[in-house]
């Protein structure tokens, strides 16, 4: 099995770009693989292919020769290995050799796009960087998304879809996936939200995302309103920004430093107790900060304590809930599903909390999906990089989800969200989507089970 990688998919080159970046992938970590294999039927890419080249063990046998000067790193096997993987990490959660799977990962894209800008090999067009440049600036996100407002209000939308151009442009699959742009965007300001029950809480500073501050803007107001609802004084500082996970994935580990250093020294100021987040890519990048300066002595334990601080909403929620907050919950007779983030449940490992909130609704109905914690496809640009494989993964998950019945599927994480969305309503699923903290402001403003549903079909 070990052997398919390097014969029929790897391109062997004497003398190139891997000789002169030997070991700049992290050996120790590469080397605590011991090959047993446990990773592999819990990788996505090996389920769909069967393959020892597309599972974790075949990618890090790629990096061990990469490492060694024996694997060119620009060779196409090793870099169609390094985009085909999700980075979802599910493999690190499986690894009993403690195996830092997703910094790898990083390190080997980032040594690949350093190896191509060298030889000026960059393509000339490249989704994931174009991804990452989008989405990561938060003023040019939201003036593109306002332009998609205004194409989705307009009538345009409409033309184009039953023109049939968009699949001309080969753009119908990324077009699906945004869902209607909410009028108003959340804005981080400098202010302080206290709660009307003033339970001494510690203070929490909010963390409100790109993507989650424009798209799904109103998440975040409900964030702010569960959060206040159940005594905690929220934080919103005005400096923050991107926190760098697209970057961080797509190999520019500058780019993520030098969003991380504008975070830290924005939530340095807010001197709040924890940083809480929605959103379960943001909150993996966030904990990630304390290994991005591991070499860096200057901000080394400036990320080490802002990591330290860092708590998902589900999290946060969880542990610090009363019995008599949870009277504060109202029944809402559903059934639901959770799909677990990959970012959530395999880089943060958190999986009980989520559930254990769901069953604090009065009324509802938890039912488990199979393989809920493989990932559904998403993963960033993933959809628009590797149609096939994040084609695959969703129909798969839907599956998953029409076997459990379920009115609503409930995540963590706004890629899985738009990704789902788009293939419920591909197939003409009457089940409908919504994020756990709009589930939980839900019950606690009384809204109607029907309302409900209508918000997530949305
Ligand atoms: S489980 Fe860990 S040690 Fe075993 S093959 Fe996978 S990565 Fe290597
Ligand atoms: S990160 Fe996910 S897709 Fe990549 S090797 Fe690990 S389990 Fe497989």
């Amino acid at each position: 099995l070990l052997s398919e990688g390097s014969e029929d998919d790897v391109e062997q080159h004497d003398v190139m770009a891997g000789h002169e970046k030997m070991n700049k992938l992290d050996a120790e970590g590469i080397n605590r693989c011991v090959q047993c294999g446990i990773c592999l039927p819990h990788c996505p890419t090996y389920i769909e292919t069967w393959r020892e080249t597309s599972s974790p063990r075949g990618r890090l046998r790629l990096m061990r020769e990469v490492n060694a000067g024996k694997l060119d790193v620009l060779s196409p096997g090793f870099t169609a290995q390094m985009e085909q993987c999700l980075g979802c990490r599910a493999c690190e959660a499986a690894c009993p050799s403690g195996v830092p799977y997703g910094l790898l990962l990083e390190e080997a894209r980032s040594l690949i796009a350093e190896t191509r800008s060298t030889y000026h090999m960059m393509p000339l067009f490249d989704p994931s960087h174009a991804f990452a440049s989008l989405f990561g600036n938060v003023d040019r996100l939201r003036r593109f998304l306002r332009m998609v407002r205004i194409y989705q209000r307009s009538g345009g939308q409409t033309v184009a879809r039953e023109s049939g151009i968009l699949h001309i442009l080969g753009l119908a699959g990324a077009e699906s996936l945004l869902p209607p742009i909410p009028p108003a965007f959340f804005d981080a300001r400098d202010i302080t939200v206290t709660p009307k029950i003033q339970d001494a809480r510690p203070s929490v500073a909010f963390l409100a995302g790109c993507v989650m501050s424009t798209i799904f803007a109103p998440t975040d107001y409900a964030t702010v309103r569960v959060l206040t609802a159940l005594g905690w004084p929220v934080i919103i500082p005005s400096a923050q920004t991107c926190c760098g996970a697209l970057h961080a994935h797509t190999g520019d580990l500058q780019g993520a430093r030098e969003l991380a250093k504008r975070n830290i020294i924005a939530f340095e100021s807010a001197d709040a107790d924890f940083i809480v987040n929605n959103a379960a890519g943001c909150g993996a990048a966030l904990h990630d900060y304390a290994t991005l300066f591991k070499d860096d002595p200057e901000w080394s334990k400036r990320a080490t304590d802002f990591s330290g601080r860092v708590r998902d909403i589900s999290e946060l929620l969880a542990g610090h809930i009363t019995k008599d907050q949870i009277g504060l919950f109202h029944p809402l007779s559903l059934r639901v599903t959770y799909q677990d983030a990959c970012h959530l449940a395999h880089a943060q490992r958190i999986t009980t909390a989520p559930r254990q909130l769901l069953e604090m609704i009065p009324a509802l109905t938890l039912v488990e999906m199979d393989e809920a914690a493989l990932c559904c496809g998403s993963a960033g640009s993933y959809t628009v990089t590797q149609p096939e494989m994040a084609g695959n993964l969703r129909a798969r998950k839907l599956a998953n989800i029409h076997s459990t019945n379920a009115d609503i599927v409930v995540t963590a994480n706004p890629g899985c969200h738009m990704h789902l969305r788009a293939g419920l309503h591909e197939v003409g699923s009457s089940a409908g989507i919504i994020h756990i903290v709009d589930l939980l402001d839900a019950s606690l403003r009384g809204l109607a089970p029907d309302d409900v549903v209508a918000q997530a079909r949305k």
